[in-house]
């Protein structure tokens, strides 16, 4: 296999993982008995931004080139962001990636863990409100499950840096004559 080829695989694998994990999200929310308040977007603009694989900023970077080539003038704020560039306290989601943001930002809030015992715990976000008794179930989504499937790769970088190092490798490779490809 090629490095393109082997690329394309890992990004396609992902979006499989990507779809089963916003899976997993959408049939526990209503389960587990709390909701963030409207317009919270604490997650995204804590001082700790989440780190990622550069597969996951690969990922983003395509679909900014291909679909939202207007976000890349947030790159020029990356030396001086307090928080992760792609934030938009006005947009409904906030996410302005959206389609594409990393497993750790699909899982903000709705995700457990695997307990010494093996099974599935759960502890809703401290900015959370309960609005319904949670429901005990033996299996949920668990992050950490999603993360080690697909990252071959060593390292992790905060999400902005991850998406702007892809980026620049793909208009550089764009400029160097090749398309994009995509899953
Ligand atoms: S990628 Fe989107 S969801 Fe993730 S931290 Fe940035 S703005 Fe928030
Ligand atoms: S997970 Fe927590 S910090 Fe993030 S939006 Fe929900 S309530 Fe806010």
């Amino acid at each position: 296999m090629d490095d393109d080829a082997g690329r394309n695989t890992v990004l396609c694998y992902m979006t499989q993982r990507y779809r089963e994990l916003d899976e997993q999200v959408r049939t526990f929310m209503p389960l587990c008995g709390s909701a963030c308040p409207s317009g919270c977007g604490i997650c995204c603009t804590s001082e700790y931004e989440p780190e990622v694989t550069p597969e996951e900023g690969e990922y983003a970077a395509k679909y900014i080139i291909e679909f939202r080539s207007d976000l890349e003038s947030r790159f020029d704020r990356i030396n001086s962001r307090e928080y992760c560039i792609f934030y938009d306290e006005h947009s409904p989601l906030h996410c302005t990636i959206y389609p594409v943001r990393p497993v750790i930002c699909r899982g903000f809030g709705f995700c457990g863990y695997t307990t010494k015992s093996g099974g599935f715990a759960y502890r809703p976000c401290r900015y959370m409100e309960q609005t319904a008794q949670p429901v005990t179930i033996a299996d949920g989504p668990v992050l950490s499950n999603y993360h080690f499937q697909y990252a071959c790769a060593s390292t992790t970088l905060p999400i902005s840096d991850a998406i702007f190092r892809a980026w620049q490798k793909l208009r550089y490779r764009m400029a160097e004559g090749e398309e994009p490809d995509a899953c």
